[in-house]
């Protein structure tokens, strides 16, 4: 059976902290498919498309890896594009709590579905896509912690 994994979130935008979780994750799977949540109460900074469009700059040389949008649970779309795996990025112990709780949830409801955590480099322990849109907002540099393929202003 191929390993197909999903990586999902909102990238808004995509930080070197996703970029990094995904590259190591690369070799454990024959498939990553970085999957955008859409959830129709949340307001983005940037478009979905945009969003999208950065996240495929970063990783065109890559033909393991899919971009893709999904609306509903992750589980169902899981199913849908068939990946057995889920693949989250841990920073932190709030992060360890977060993901644990949605974790067991997912599982208790597609038991055949593993999430699997890669811990964040310590260097990415700090970014995080909220502080960068700040940054943007207020007419800040952000290249140092988005990938070096995109640019953001
Ligand atoms: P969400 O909207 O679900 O929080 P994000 O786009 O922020 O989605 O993050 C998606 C995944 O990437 C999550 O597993 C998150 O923990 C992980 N992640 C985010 N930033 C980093 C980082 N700097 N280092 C490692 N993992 C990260």
């Amino acid at each position: 059976m191929k390993r197909i994994a999903l990586f999902p979130g909102s990238f808004d935008p995509i930080t070197i902290g996703h970029e990094s979780i995904i590259r190591r994750a690369l070799p454990l799977f024959d498939e990553i498919i970085i999957a955008i949540g859409i959830n129709s109460t949340k307001n983005y900074y940037l478009s979905l498309e945009k969003r999208k469009s950065l996240i495929q700059q970063v990783f065109a040389k890559e033909s393991h890896i899919k971009v893709l949008s999904y609306k509903g649970l992750t589980v169902d779309f899981c199913k849908k594009v068939k990946a057995n795996y889920i693949l989250r990025g841990l920073r932190t112990s709030a992060d360890f709590e977060f993901e644990r709780g949605i974790a067991q949830m997912n599982k208790a409801m597609v038991h055949d579905i593993e999430t699997i955590f890669i811990l964040s480099n310590p260097e990415h322990s700090a970014i995080n896509s909220t502080i960068v849109r700040d940054i943007l907002r207020n007419g800040g540099d952000v290249s140092a912690f988005i990938p070096k393929e995109i640019q953001l202003k």
